[in-house]
């Protein structure tokens, strides 16, 4: 089995005597409400799935993370897992040792133990990691919607965010191993995404389970933008297409907790690693992984890997080009194994797919699974149906 990143899985998640036990001591603390994102990030954290890290980053990992990719004790690590305040909340907390984290309903979730509160520059840490602090960029439009100061340290979390939800899917790094290791998977990919899964992801995760021995399907948990297809429509469309066409001892569907950063080729590495915590030994990068707009170039999420050691990331990425169904190849294909011309091949856009299911239209089937079109069909329809009601 793969080391997860580091060399040990972290956990910080208190079961039983002890974390009514913490619990009751955070009762006396001071608390901070955390936004959905970062109850994710502590979700993240409690599960080990952001092993090494045991909380919010400090400043000196904060510091080279922004600067040079990587933790303070030189580990790769390409995005900032930090606890943002506004001033006020900084400076109420200025002799405080520890402080409760509660979600935005008020519930508590875990404490903090507090290393360090410091000042950072939300704009600087934009442009490092989304390379622009423009407002159209969702990454960089949710920073400086935060506080400027940072609170760092340790956390225990002694109740574990959203546990009821999608329960059967909410799988840590340490459950998938152990169903790695029952099903006798050596080697095992991982695909990451935020969409239902089309024809042109099948293939590529078909043409990657060829040489391994199982795939892990791991879609967003979080927070993801306001367009993106909502988690419980998405959870249908992998439930049909896995039921339908794939090997049923092959495939294994869990949620990553994470929120979506869209920090492109910052996510790609991000994402692999969160990928080798929870047992992957390859890790499917396709073209503008993680991107959004024009911000960062075609391949700029797979030419990051260069910029590490394999070693030192120990995860293997699997590249690959956009793929399509060509009709003169009468299959799926992509530009490395196709040389029709564009009129024969069927591609459609994000956008285009939202503006068919929203009119109505159906999906053809050379894009889409009729059982997933399906899905979505009604999903988008109950959608219209319900703004009209309004
Ligand atoms: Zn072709």
């Amino acid at each position: 089995m793969i080391e997860p990143h580091g060399g040990r899985l972290v956990n910080r998640l208190v079961t039983g005597q002890k974390a009514a036990e913490l619990e009751a001591g955070a009762l006396a603390l001071p608390v901070i409400q955390l936004s959905p994102f970062e109850v994710s990030d502590l979700e993240m954290l409690a599960i080990g799935a952001f092993s090494p890290l045991e909380g919010f980053m400090g400043r000196a990992d904060y510091t080279r993370v922004i600067n040079d990719k990587r933790l303070a004790n030189g580990l790769p690590w390409t995005l900032p897992v930090t606890l943002a305040l506004n001033k006020e909340k900084a400076e109420s907390l200025k002799n405080a040792s520890h402080v409760a984290l509660a979600d935005d309903t008020g519930t508590l979730l875990a404490i903090l133990e507090i290393q360090d509160i410091f000042h950072y520059d939300r704009e600087a840490e934009s442009v490092a990691v989304f390379r622009t602090a423009n407002s159209d960029h969702p990454g960089a439009r949710y920073v400086a919607s935060r506080g400027d100061w940072i609170i760092s340290g340790p956390v225990e979390v002694f109740r574990r965010p959203n546990a009821e939800e999608f329960s059967k899917y909410r799988l840590g790094p340490a459950d998938t191993r152990r169903i790695f290791a029952e099903r006798g998977w050596n080697a095992v990919v991982g695909f990451q995404t935020r969409n239902p899964v089309h024809r042109a992801h099948e293939y590529i995760q078909k043409a990657a389970l060829e040489i391994v021995d199982g795939l892990l399907l791991h879609p967003i948990g979080g927070e993801t933008k306001s367009d993106d297809i909502n988690l419980e429509v998405r959870l249908r469309c992998y439930e049909v297409l896995l039921e339908n066409y794939y090997p049923r001892d092959r495939a294994l569907l869990a949620l990553n907790p994470a929120s979506m950063r869209y920090a492109g080729p910052r996510e790609a590495i991000f994402h692999a690693l969160i990928r080798k915590n929870f047992g992957c030994t390859h890790f499917i990068v396709g073209r503008d992984h993680a991107g959004v707009g024009n911000y960062y170039g075609p391949y700029d999420s797979q030419k990051i890997f260069s910029e590490f050691g394999k070693d030192e990331l120990g995860i293997t990425p699997l590249f690959f080009e956009h793929t399509f169904y060509c009709r003169e190849c009468s299959g799926m294909a992509s530009q490395k194994t196709c040389g029709h011309d564009k009129q024969s091949r069927v591609m459609l856009s994000g956008t285009q797919v939202r503006n068919t299911l929203r009119d109505g239209g159906q999906l053809p089937p050379e894009f889409t699974r009729p059982e997933v079109a399906a899905v979505l069909h009604q999903a988008f329809s109950q959608q219209v149906q319900q703004e009209a009601a309004c």
